[in-house]
């Protein structure tokens, strides 16, 4: 099988963006769900699996104010509020369902 790689990242307003990836799967992501699954460590305790963060904390009207790629693997969201830690690997996105 193929690497996972992102072949196309699109702003679809404020709030979403989606991605086009390399096996033709297009997948739209909105800024809040993700940064209600903050995978970094401040969020989510690393030995329990258990998630720290309180999602109703996360501001449902959170942008990015920048997308950064991380390697080959993932992404780095900085969102305008709330943690802008958490690394989205490209399985996790390619996977992730509301
Ligand atoms: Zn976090």
């Amino acid at each position: 099988m193929k690497p996972l790689m992102i072949k196309n990242i699109e702003q679809k307003d404020a709030h979403s963006f989606s991605i086009e990836w390399n096996d033709g799967l297009v997948k739209e992501y909105r800024l809040s769900e993700l940064q209600k699954r903050c995978p970094c460590a401040g969020c989510v305790d690393e030995t329990t699996g258990e998630q720290i963060l309180d999602p109703s904390s996360v501001s449902d009207d959170v942008r990015a104010s920048r997308i950064v790629s991380v390697g080959r693997y993932a992404i780095r969201i900085f969102f305008t509020s709330g943690c802008s830690n958490g690394i989205y690997s490209f399985d996790f996105l390619h996977a992730f369902s509301y």
